[in-house]
């Protein structure tokens, strides 16, 4: 149980006013996350609770794809990324002069380091099909601040390559993540408003590439969904000139929507692999390209974007999976912290995390103990105090419901 009176957290009484988001205010005052620097925050106990859950939720599905975790490396040699010819190329990368001659990249993606990775252990189309995944801070360097959910300079992702024998092996793979993608965010409790965007593959690739849009009203992308099937299409795909037109019913009838992106895939082909020439030897030991696909979650933006969908004009409403704790006891006096202790160990012996609020020397009122449970958006609060000792028991009360005094 994580016990208030050990904790150094300052919850503030007004909302931060540091950007046109409501989800960084609140998450602010929650003292969830502090800011370090422009698009760069700490995490505090509770903050990393929640994003703690919804990584472990990424990791179990993708576990459950059939994907190996791996964790790569944060720095990448400028070797590999001139390989590709993507050092002076993409323009977000962070360089770094290392202290002989050489320079690193900060990683933005691994493309360049996954690829001569999994080049150690192919050899023929036995090693194939098989899938990696990390999740691990990604770096970018953002030259300018963008309006709504921003672009970080630093945030987390799970990023996951598929390494396949031909087209048809990929695209199989490629629909199943799809299904797979929408049961996390499903977990995730945004679902119903997360999209599946048709955007442009890059120039070497005559597919679309895919991205997951989560409808906000702060959304930085606008997405064009075809009222007839259901379509959705980003910004890119429209002809802004001759007007929407579906691709895949040629209906004319579409919404715009706001929407923050939250997911994307991506068939590489065999981009990456020409590059490091990574092949195979099929059955008769002719060689052959490996052929590959990428598949990345913001789990970082994630949290944002949750802590948005969720956010009403006082506190975020965490989905129950989702929140630091599933149950907050208030104790207001002294000696009922021995009680409080026993109710919380017992919620603990059937898997429930429990906040524990004993900050009885710090002279905390029970209203604002009351207050900063709504902020940390727990859903279920227990009070233990004289009163309620009197009816021997303690008051619970779930969001949305009327309080109960449950005996002792
Ligand atoms: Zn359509």
């Amino acid at each position: 149980m994580i016990k208030l009176s050990n904790f150094p957290i300052k919850t503030l009484k007004s909302r931060p006013v540091v950007s046109d988001n409501l989800s960084t205010s609140l998450l602010l005052q929650a003292w969830f996350i502090r800011q370090e620097m422009a698009w760069v925050y700490i995490y505090t106990t509770l903050g990393l609770k929640v994003l703690r859950k919804i990584e472990n939720i990424v990791r179990e599905e993708m576990d459950n794809a059939g994907a190996n975790e791996v964790l790569m490396s944060s720095l990448g040699s400028k070797l590999h990324w001139d390989q590709t010819g993507r050092w002076d190329v993409v323009d977000v990368l962070f360089k770094l002069p290392a202290s002989t001659w050489k320079e690193y990249a900060l990683n933005p993606t691994h493309e360049e380091i996954v690829t001569p990775f999994a080049g150690e252990f192919i050899q023929s189309y036995k090693d194939l099909d098989f899938a990696v995944y990390q999740i691990q801070t990604k770096f970018r360097n953002e030259k300018r601040a963008k309006s709504g959910l921003l672009r970080w300079r630093e945030f987390l992702m799970k990023d996951l390559y598929s390494f396949h024998r031909d087209e048809a092996s990929l695209d199989a793979y490629y629909e199943n993540m799809k299904k797979v993608y929408m049961k996390v965010f499903d977990r995730l409790g945004i679902w119903k408003d997360t999209y599946i965007t048709l955007a442009w593959g890059w120039d070497f690739t005559d597919k679309y590439s895919h991205e997951f849009q989560t409808l906000l009203d702060i959304g930085e992308d606008d997405i064009y969904i075809c009222d007839e099937c259901n379509t959705s299409h980003n910004e890119e795909i429209v002809d802004l000139e001759n007007g929407f037109e579906c691709t895949n019913c040629n209906s004319k009838n579409h919404r715009v929507e706001k929407a923050s992106e939250v997911g994307n895939i991506f068939p590489l082909m065999t981009k990456f692999s020409d590059a490091f020439w990574l092949k195979y030897a099929d059955e008769n030991w002719k060689e052959k390209q490996v052929i590959m696909g990428c598949y990345g979650i913001g789990i970082s933006r994630l949290m944002w974007v949750i802590a948005e969908y969720y956010a009403n004009e006082k506190w975020i409403s965490w989905p129950e999976n989702l929140a630091p704790a599933d149950y907050y006891i208030i104790v207001m006096w002294e000696e009922n912290i021995e009680k409080a202790e026993e109710i919380a160990k017992k919620l603990e012996l059937e898997w429930k995390s429990v906040i524990l609020d004993d900050r009885i020397w710090k002279k905390i009122g029970f209203g604002q103990k009351a207050w900063d449970c709504e902020l940390f958006g727990i859903a279920n609060r227990i009070v233990l105090s004289p009163k309620t000792l009197e009816q021997w028991g303690y008051e619970l009360t779930k969001r949305g419901e009327e309080s109960t005094i449950i005996k002792l």
